[in-house]
């Protein structure tokens, strides 16, 4: 437990924001949290000044400096131009780590699944949201999947160490491994090594699908899941949806140096100005905010009085229900009821007991071993429109050189020449992978500009290349399918 003041960044954000903030606030100040805070503007206003990424540069000082930010939702504006702030805040610190404990309130707030209990470990820097996207023909754009094998190993050791530290009995991982076989099976492959570190937790695999569906038909089967970026993203709304509402639930962003907490909401600007909006998730991202700072004592007290406030049944509009609540508040009298409740624990719902420790959880990953990498093929792709696949295959084994053989030419990552059938529908890019000449050999440099200068020469129209490598002799790329 600290004693001194904790520096922390706080904004108000647009819509809502600065009213559930304020409520917020309150709270944690009733509550005894140790905070010097420092204000930063976001969002709109800033978006408005023309900063595309809606936020001064001024104020990356102040997160650098104070390390904890917690921030309340901002109004992103419509039209382009301009940058998600939560992408480039998350991406420019390193918060690789989206923790969001979604869990029901069961018989105070409506839900099917009364047990439910989890908490979504999502990837936050990588995957899809790289935001790596090309038009490379007249029909086909492409967006790149990257995941590391470090970002990887982050992201799973940081979900064993948070089931270790809070008590949680098992780490599920989402992949979707058996179609996408070197990324996904990378991120599960990662998953299974480090399991055997943590003889402790009990560790399981499920494929996304069926994953998902399990885990919204029944969500108390799971504990802590942890996900790459874009499942986590879906699946995390949805969880916090079906445990209640996505009103109530709070995230934490956590980096190695810093780290953000807010609500998953956003700004709900019809709502804004009236002393009507829910303060629950940016609340409960402020628990988690006390908890990593090490002020576990005063998390557990406010935690505590806010559970007993929705127990009593004081409950805000858009979890009002007759019968089961049993006064509606606004936005202030909410933070009013949980003050006046802070000593108190809940008599129905389970109380909450948090680790008074100083340590946020900090991981370390693996230094990386070069491998013996060689170069056995290469991927050429091309935009073409001039015929079927046969005649781009008579035309492209001509061009083969002395060192690289044609294999295969698919389109959209199926098959089609040799021996492809006319039904498969073809679009204006291919790709022709060649292998080199001798079977097992390698390719040189020099085997793959000739290979590109023989196309160019030919008229072909080449967008890009892959390089097909092996690693210590395995294969570092997929097969085609039907290959
Ligand atoms: P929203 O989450 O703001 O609102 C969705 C619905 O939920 C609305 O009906 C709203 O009234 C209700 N709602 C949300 N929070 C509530 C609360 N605390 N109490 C009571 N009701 C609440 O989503 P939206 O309308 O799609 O987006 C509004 C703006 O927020 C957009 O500009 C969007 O880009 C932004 N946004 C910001 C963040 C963020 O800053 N982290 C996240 C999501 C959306």
């Amino acid at each position: 437990m600290t004693s001194a003041n904790v520096p922390i960044t706080v904004a108000r954000g647009d819509g809502i924001g600065p009213e559930i903030m304020d409520a917020t606030l309150r709270i944690l100040e009733a509550g005894g949290a140790r905070l010097d805070i420092e204000e930063i503007e976001i969002g709109e206003k800033v978006y408005e000044r023309g900063i595309s990424a809606g936020i001064e540069p001024s104020s990356w000082e102040s997160l650098r400096r104070t390390k904890v930010f917690l921030k309340a939702p901002i109004t992103t504006p419509q039209g382009g131009g301009f940058k998600s702030l939560n992408v480039t805040v998350r991406k420019t610190l390193g918060m690789y780590a989206n923790v969001r404990p979604c869990l029901s309130y069961s018989p105070y707030i409506a839900t099917k699944h009364p047990d439910m209990d989890v908490v979504i470990v999502r990837e936050n820097e990588e995957d899809l949201y790289a935001g790596i996207e090309h038009q490379q023909t007249d029909e086909v754009v492409q967006c790149l999947k990257i995941l590391s094998i470090p970002g990887t190993e982050k992201i799973v050791r940081y979900a064993f160490e948070y089931a270790r530290r809070y008590g949680r009995k098992k780490v599920t991982c989402f992949t979707k491994d058996n179609i996408m076989k070197l990324t996904d099976g990378m991120f599960h492959k990662v998953f299974e090594e480090i399991a055997t570190e943590y003889p402790d937790i009990e560790n399981e695999h499920w494929i996304i699908d069926i994953g998902a569906a399990k885990l919204a038909d029944t969500p108390e089967a799971f504990d802590v899941i942890v996900m790459p970026n874009l499942y986590g993203d879906i699946l995390s709304d949805v969880a916090a949806q079906i445990a209640g509402s996505v009103g109530l639930a709070g995230s934490a962003n956590i980096g190695q140096e810093v780290s953000m907490f807010e609500a998953i909401h956003g700004s709900a600007p019809r709502r804004a100005g009236q002393n009507l909006a829910n303060p629950s998730g940016l609340f409960l991202g402020a628990v988690q905010m006390l908890v990593h700072i090490g002020q576990g004592d005063v998390a557990e007290k406010v935690h505590n009085a806010w559970l007993t406030t929705i127990e009593d049944g004081i409950h805000t509009y858009d979890i009002f229900e007759e019968g089961v609540s049993t006064k509606k508040v606004g936005t202030s009298e909410f933070a009013d009821a949980v003050i006046e409740r802070i000593g108190r624990r809940p008599e129905v719902l389970k109380a909450v007991t948090y680790p008074a420790t100083d340590e946020p959880i900090t991981i370390r990953v693996s230094e990386t071993v070069p491998a013996v990498k060689e170069q056995v093929g290469i991927d050429v792709f091309l935009h073409w429109n001039a015929g079927t696949p046969d005649e781009l295959g008579a035309a492209i084994e001509g061009l083969a050189t002395d060192g690289l053989k044609l294999v295969m030419i698919s389109n959209r990552g199926q098959k089609v020449y040799p021996g492809g059938v006319p039904e498969t529908f073809c679009t204006d890019h291919w790709r022709c992978r060649f292998m080199s000449a001798t079977d097992g050999g390698t390719v040189s440099t020099a085997d793959a500009i000739s290979l590109l200068g023989r196309m160019h020469d030919a008229g072909f129209d080449f967008i890009k290349t892959e390089g097909l490598y092996t690693f210590d002799g395995k294969p570092g790329y997929t097969l085609g399918q039907g290959q």
